[in-house]
């Protein structure tokens, strides 16, 4: 349904959501630009997920991922019919703005690290490791800049706080899930979406129909013991899983 009523407005010749940061826009940037002809729906899930899972979004509304869709659809129209000229100039816009920095940075995401802020103790992307010291107790930290964040808000974590980035569970990874275990779920309020470590306390298995999983997981969140349940598509896995 979604879909239609986006087809129907990519039409319009306009993007549809403004609301996208510098960061979010630089990586749908590269997405386009690498899989020019094979945008598929995992890959605006993905991109959808990982935005809102950056410490970018904190504080704004939760990226859809028909909204990811539906602009990098319609700049891959707008770069297909504008003339040679105009992409010759973007194609210079993107040059300037260091080549060999761009490169770099899509290395960086390739590490895809998460770290656990102690100001809320959510996970958020990491986007570099600045440095590293001993704490005065012998603890081995790292200074993590997160994405889609400012040197403000660089923070030193202990490294136990530092992990491979979760992996959002598929539908078909449903039965592998226990009550008892660790996962990492997605959570939307007004004000902020964010990460948290939570243990399943129980599920409700369901038949799995035309929409995928339609299982109820208790879990409770392990920063404050708040009980909630939630469907599987807000779950991640550790990669180990
Ligand atoms: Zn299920």
């Amino acid at each position: 349904m979604d879909r239609h009523r986006l087809r129907a407005r990519t039409g319009e010749n306009k993007p549809l959501f403004s609301g996208f940061t510098t960061s979010e826009i630089e990586k749908m940037e590269r997405v386009l630009k690498e899989s020019r002809v094979d945008l598929s729906e995992e890959i605006f899930k993905n991109l959808a997920r990982g935005f809102n899972r950056s410490a970018g979004r904190a504080g704004k509304p939760a990226v859809k991922w028909t909204e990811v869709q539906s602009w990098l659809l319609y700049r891959q129209q707008s770069h297909v019919s504008k003339d040679d000229q105009e992409i010759c100039a973007v194609k210079n816009l993107n040059e300037s703005s260091d080549t060999s920095k761009g490169e770099k940075a899509i290395d960086l995401s390739k590490l895809e690290f998460e770290a656990k802020s102690s100001n809320d103790d959510a996970w958020y992307d990491v986007e570099t490791f600045l440095t590293h010291r001993y704490h005065s107790s012998g603890a081995p930290e790292v200074l993590v800049r997160f994405i889609g964040f400012g040197t403000e808000e660089d923070e030193w974590v202990h490294v136990k706080n530092v992990r491979e980035r979760s992996i959002p569970l598929e539908n078909s990874e449903c039965n592998k899930v226990m009550a008892g275990d660790t996962l990492l779920c997605f959570q939307e309020k007004t004000d902020h979406a964010r990460y948290y470590d939570v243990q399943v306390i129980d599920i409700q298995r369901k038949l799995h129909d035309i929409r995928g999983c339609r299982c109820i997981f208790l879990i409770r969140y392990e920063h404050n013991n708040a009980e909630e349940s939630v469907r599987l598509n807000r779950l991640c896995r550790r990669p180990e899983y």
